[in-house]
């Protein structure tokens, strides 16, 4: 669509970042196009209320950046999922594997509860570790996953069949 085209043509390839040999998704002229970011903000918050969210988790840092518009835009809260350490108060924490070591996130645990649907925003899923811990926070405040939704995926690192087992039938949507 051209929406999508719109969106797609404002994400820089920057080689070599932050590592040799790895090309690197950078949002920013997205983020700088008030058209383009206006456009992403409507297409996540279709998606929310589609899948009946009444809340929103952004995965640090990205993540923060494109959900937040679309809480306020959806008229629900939004939550933040962060890197472990950063939370001042009493947090669930998750571990989860990286391609070399392991990292941590958490989440407020009184942010979330049963009765919570939560839709999952980030920029990219490359891996899907990040989004599978994330998923497992939701379960374990109580809370139900009502989807995961990116702007890109980067098929070839095979997120989205590391993630389909967390997922349980709920929705993985990239623009
Ligand atoms: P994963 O856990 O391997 O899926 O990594 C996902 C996290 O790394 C996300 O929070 C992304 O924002 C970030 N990430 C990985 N690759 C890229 C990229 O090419 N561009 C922007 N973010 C990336």
């Amino acid at each position: 669509t051209a929406v999508r085209e719109l969106l797609l043509s404002r994400i820089r390839d920057v080689a070599d970042h932050p590592k040799p040999g790895v090309v690197f998704k950078d949002i920013t002229p997205l983020l700088a196009d008030p058209e383009a970011f206006a456009a992403l903000t409507g297409v996540f918050a279709e998606q929310c209320v589609r899948h009946g969210a009444t809340k929103i988790v952004g995965l640090e840092a990205r993540g923060f950046i494109l959900a937040a518009p679309v809480a306020v835009s959806a008229g629900i809260g939004f939550v933040p999922v962060r890197k472990a350490g950063k939370l001042p108060g009493a947090t669930l924490r998750q571990a989860y594997e990286l391609e070399y070591g392991t990292a941590e996130i958490e989440v407020h645990a009184e942010d979330l509860a049963a009765g919570d649907r939560v839709l999952v925003i980030d920029d990219v899923l490359a891996t899907g570790g990040t989004a599978e811990a994330s998923l497992d926070l939701i379960r374990r405040a109580g809370a139900e996953v009502a989807g995961v939704s990116v702007l890109m995926e980067l098929g070839f690192l095979g997120g989205r069949a590391r993630l389909e087992p967390a997922l349980r039938g709920a929705p993985l949507e990239a623009v």
